[in-house]
């Protein structure tokens, strides 16, 4: 298997770090790319798990030195993916999940072209205002600053290469999970095959040939 990277992308509230955090829960062949930011950390993020809480100066210095993957800027915060983190999930052999806004997916797809790309809808507008509400993590102008930038991503959808609409958590995981199964079965992705198809191959032609296997 040649692990790969798993762009997750939705407006914000639409769900995706509750389906990359479930990911990981349930799966050990995915790993998460902690991403990079210079917004301030909420109650109960943790440098190193959630994000790399960087300051402004440090952000650009590591732009400069070519160290992302790809980064952009949202709410006023630089947030980007660090190479050393794709290095470190795709080396210990796992999928890469990055949560990621959509301007630094397409920064990802001209970088990495087979990179399978995600997009998580909310089942309706009304469910997204509650959740960014509910998580009260934002204040009521920055929500609607998340806001009127979702009106804008949702209409990136078709640049991605799967949807899935997350009313229920755990039919959302499912589906990603299957996106994950299912892509890990491409044979583009099989480097493995050709040696294994060719034992196979020798095995049942030396069978034509009335040889035992
Ligand atoms: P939040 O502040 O809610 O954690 O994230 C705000 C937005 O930034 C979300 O859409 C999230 O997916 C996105 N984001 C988080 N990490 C990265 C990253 O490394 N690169 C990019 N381009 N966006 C990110």
């Amino acid at each position: 298997m040649t692990p790969f990277l798993l762009v997750l992308s939705s407006p914000s509230g639409g769900g995706k770090t509750t389906i990359a955090r479930a990911l990981l829960q349930a799966r050990s062949d995915v790993g998460y790319s902690v991403s990079a930011t210079t917004r301030a950390p909420r109650s109960g993020e943790r440098d190193g798990l959630d994000y790399h809480f960087l300051s402004a100066p440090e952000f650009e210095r590591r732009v400069a030195a070519g160290e992302f993957l790809e980064h952009a800027t949202y709410g006023g915060n630089r947030y980007g993916t660090l190479r050393s983190e794709i290095d470190r999930v795709l080396g210990g052999g796992r999928h890469a999940v990055l949560d990621i806004e959509v301007e630094g997916a397409r920064q990802v797809m001209e970088r990495m072209p087979n990179a399978v790309r995600v997009f998580v809808l909310p089942p309706s507008a009304k469910v997204l205002v509650e959740r960014l509400r509910g998580r009260d993590t934002e204040t009521p102008e920055a929500r609607r600053i998340r806001l009127a930038r979702a009106a804008e991503e949702l209409l990136a959808v078709t640049e991605y290469d799967y949807v899935v609409i997350n009313e229920h958590l755990r039919d959302a995981v499912n589906e990603v999970a299957a996106i994950l199964d299912a892509e890990s079965s491409r044979v583009a992705r099989r480097r493995d095959l050709t040696g294994f198809v060719e034992i196979l191959r020798q095995g049942v032609a030396a069978a034509a040939h009335g040889e035992s296997v």
